[in-house]
């Protein structure tokens, strides 16, 4: 055997009904004093919840997804006048994203409770907007010190959005399998982490105050998380970074919908991990799986829904390629990327996009 995995430092909490404690101790644990609160308008009653055993120094609630530079200024900027020296981050991937802009200029740690399952909490990976274009990269700085999981907090969280954020989770399982750092610490997380989702998300969409499936999912989407972390964006989180960054698809939504296409695009030529799918989800293939799934949940069907113009595949495509993994299980040509874009913007049948025979060039 020869892989390099990476396990990331980082105090994981479960604590169901128990987030005001357990945010506590974990700032004590910083022997923090002067805490800001980073929360949007959406989670703000629950931020106070959660952040009612302290006395912050500052509430922050100016949150808008994919991390615009001007708000992260304008939030460095406060932390810095308020001498803050913790953060508690209240709420889904962009809150989180929010706080990891501040921390990897200022180094502030960052105490994450998560009211979505983006997963953002538990990379190192970090995220600015600006002029329309997404820049992402890697910094240990801005991974949170510590994840507090409420399950409690998500009852509130719509039941569309719960189930384009459960499967934007699960998208993490499944690209991670062929990602480029991929190796099988991460698939055995991502194969726990799909089989944790396809048992909690139904139950969520069916009782969405129901503690068992929240529990359950927000379990999945941790080890989602992890999986992800470690093995780096493949094919599905390339296509889904271009749709988002350049046509300001919604994140969620969009990983919803492109899954299934990336899934019969790939699944062919990695058999492995399409075995492994299959287990996790009970069935007899990964993409009847996965597709049984999603009709159970009524998840999000076309790009087109999700307003990406017919016109818009040409243009993603070429960015696409230029930055699809060498080592994706399925040679990426403009040709059959073209026949997958096109079938996700129709929500056509997935199996029914141009050949994906094509094994990658040796080496
Ligand atoms: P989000 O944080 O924008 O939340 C989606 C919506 O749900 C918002 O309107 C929010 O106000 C609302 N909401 C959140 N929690 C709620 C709750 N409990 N009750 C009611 N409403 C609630 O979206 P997201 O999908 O969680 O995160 C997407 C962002 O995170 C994107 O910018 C994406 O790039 C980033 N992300 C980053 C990483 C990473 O590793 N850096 C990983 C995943 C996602």
């Amino acid at each position: 055997m020869h892989f390099v995995h990476e396990s990331l430092p980082q105090c994981v909490r479960f604590a169901t009904g128990g987030a005001p404690d357990a945010v506590r101790a974990e700032v004590d644990r910083l022997n923090a004093r002067r805490v800001m609160v980073i929360a949007g308008p959406a989670a703000a009653a629950l931020a106070e919840k959660v952040t009612s055993e302290l006395s912050p120094v500052l509430r922050h609630d100016e949150v808008v997804m994919h991390v615009p530079v001007e708000v992260a200024q304008r939030t460095r900027a406060a932390a810095a006048a308020h001498r803050v020296d913790a953060i508690v981050a209240v709420g889904g991937g962009s809150t989180t994203g929010l706080a990891k802009a501040v921390a990897l200029t200022t180094g502030v740690p960052i105490v994450a409770v998560p009211t979505t399952y983006a997963g953002s909490e538990a990379t190192a990976v970090w995220g600015l907007t600006e002029a329309g274009r997404k820049t992402t990269g890697i910094d240990p700085v801005v991974l949170p010190r510590a994840i507090v999981y409420d399950a409690t907090l998500l009852r509130g969280l719509p039941v569309d959005l719960s189930v384009a954020s459960g499967l934007n989770a699960l998208a993490h399982c499944v690209d991670s399998l062929w990602a480029p750092s991929a190796d099988p610490i991460n698939a055995v997380f991502a194969a726990e982490g799909a089989r944790a989702l396809h048992q909690g998300l139904p139950l969520v969409a069916t009782a969405p105050q129901g503690l068992a499936g929240l529990e359950i999912a927000l379990y999945g989407a941790y080890l989602a998380a992890t999986a992800f972390a470690s093995a780096g964006s493949g094919l599905h989180h390339k296509i889904c970074h271009v749709l988002g960054g350049r046509f300001d698809l919604p994140h969620a939504q969009t990983h919803a919908t492109v899954l299934p296409y990336v899934l019969a695009f790939n699944a062919p030529n990695a058999p492995d991990a399409a075995e492994r799918l299959a287990t996790a989800f009970g069935s007899p293939t990964a993409l009847a799986g996965l597709q049984e799934l999603r009709r159970t949940l009524h998840a999000p069907r076309s790009l087109r829904d999700l307003g990406l113009r017919e016109a818009d595949i040409p243009v993603a495509v070429t960015d696409v390629v230029a930055i699809a993994p060498p080592s994706n299980p399925t040679r990426v040509t403009e040709q059959n990327l073209t026949g997958l874009l096109l079938a996700a913007w129709a929500g056509a049948d997935p199996t029914d996009q141009a050949p994906v025979i094509d094994r990658p060039a040796a080496g």
